[in-house]
Parts: C-alpha cells; structure tokens; sequence
C-alpha cells in the first residue's frame, strides 16, 4: 500500500490531556487504519483528503520542542499516544517515540505508553532504564480471525501477547487495554494472567465501524448487552486470579 507522508513542524508536542496530564502524539495519523479508530476526527483538522490509515504526519521536530517543553512545565504523567500508535511502523525509520522517551525518562517523568506493536521491544533497554514507565498493550481479542475483521493492518495477537511477555520478564509494569471489547477478548485472561498488572476494558464508544459488525452479521456483538455481559465476565475471570480490572463504561 502507498503511504502519504508528510515530514512538518509542529508548534507544540506536551500537551494537556484529560486521560493523564500531557499527551504526546509523535505521529498525525497512523498506518494501523484499524477501522473503529475515532482519531480520524483529526483529519478535519488538518485539511488531508486520503482515507484514514493512509496518511501520517510526521512531528519531526517533536524531540526538539520537548526538550524545551519540559523545562517550563511542571512534571505530570505523560500518556504516549492519545490519537496515533507511538510504535506504528513509521517510528522504525524516525525514532520520534524513542527520542522523546529518552528526554522524559532523563527528567525522571513518569510515562504511560499505549500501543499494538512489538516495536516497543527496540526501546527495551530504555524502557527498563526507569521506574516511572508503564506500558499499555491494546488487544481487543483473544481470536486472531476477529481483530482481523476490525484491525487488518495491526499486529496479530499472538505478537501482542508475546510482547507482554516479553516486558514482564525485564519487570516492566505491563497492562492490557481491551477497548474497544471484541467477540472471543474473554481468553485473553487465560493467555496472558501471568504476566500482566492490570486490565482496563471499554465498549465500543463509536459508529464508524458499524459497516463491519452489519457485513459480517455480527451486529449482537455492537449491543449494549454484549459489552456489559462480556465486560463483567472479564472482570470476573481476572477477580478470580486477583488482576486488578476496571470497566470504564
Ligand atoms: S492503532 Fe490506535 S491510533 Fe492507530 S488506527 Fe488503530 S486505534 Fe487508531
């Protein structure tokens, strides 16, 4: 597939969040396109045309802004990203993930970082060089054939689980984010219960992936019923082993 990029300046990069204090998005955009994503709102923001998961706008000065950033504003929890995937395949060739995370670790700032990749695992020796860090692995499924119905251009399952795996054994503080909750997320739990902290799950909060839940007949799954029956069914599974959970809805 043919990628837009686009390499610009941006004016800030720390910026406030209401999930943890400081956001910071590297990237505009992301190639993981998966199709209930709702950061494609930002498209109308920036005036780009090509369809979600086709374009990136690449921050290229965001390590620079933030050394100067951090210096004026007050420490706080930094959630690495809010509305693209810090670790989508581009960071391979930028390293804006990497750059910032080396100047926020050597502030002593505490990160949470979220994502579907295993090219988290490049930045291991950086990520195990703090305390502050917590990584957030998004895994909707425990059934491979469903996420690829909803994220056909993110990481497999197996790979996101292997990349928790992975993190605990160097002591990162690794979590689950199972948002939004998909048909077959409850074996989750059995696969990864022995290296994960925590578990957070939300519903699908968004419409533009109705079309995928209508094609493939599974509209059940999109119900009110579904998310709360599966939901409690998860945190009852992990109360079980003692893994803390929230429901966010
Ligand atoms: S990985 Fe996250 S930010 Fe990227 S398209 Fe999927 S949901 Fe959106």
């Amino acid at each position: 597939m043919e990628f837009k990029i686009i390499e610009s300046d941006a004016k800030n990069i720390l910026n406030a969040s209401k999930v943890y204090k400081y956001t910071i998005n590297p990237y505009t955009g992301c190639t993981h396109g998966c199709h209930y994503c709702y950061a494609r709102f930002i498209k109308r923001f920036l005036n780009i045309n090509n369809d979600w998961g086709i374009f990136v706008r690449v921050k290229v000065n965001a390590p620079i802004l933030l050394a100067q950033e951090i210096r004026r504003k007050k420490r706080g929890e930094v959630w690495i990203s809010g509305v693209c995937d810090p670790y989508q395949p581009i960071e391979e060739k930028y390293e804006l993930t990497k750059k910032c995370l080396e100047i926020l670790i050597d502030n002593g700032w505490p990160v949470y970082i979220q994502t579907k990749s295993p090219l988290i695992l490049r930045d291991l020796k950086l990520l195990k060089s703090s305390p502050y860090v917590d990584v957030y692995l998004t895994i909707t499924t425990g059934d491979d054939k469903i996420r690829r119905l909803f994220e056909p251009d993110a990481p497999p399952i197996e790979d996101r689980i292997n990349t928790l795996r992975l993190l605990h054994k160097e002591n990162i503080r690794t979590h689950i984010m199972i948002a939004p909750l998909l048909i077959g997320a409850e074996t989750l739990v059995e696969k990864t219960k022995d290296f994960i902290h925590s578990v957070l799950i939300d519903r699908m909060n968004y419409h533009y992936a109705d079309w995928v839940y209508r094609k493939h007949k599974i509209e059940w799954a999109n119900e009110e019923s579904f998310f709360r029956h599966k939901g409690n069914e998860i945190k009852r599974l992990l109360d079980d082993k003692g893994i803390p959970c929230e429901l966010l809805f």
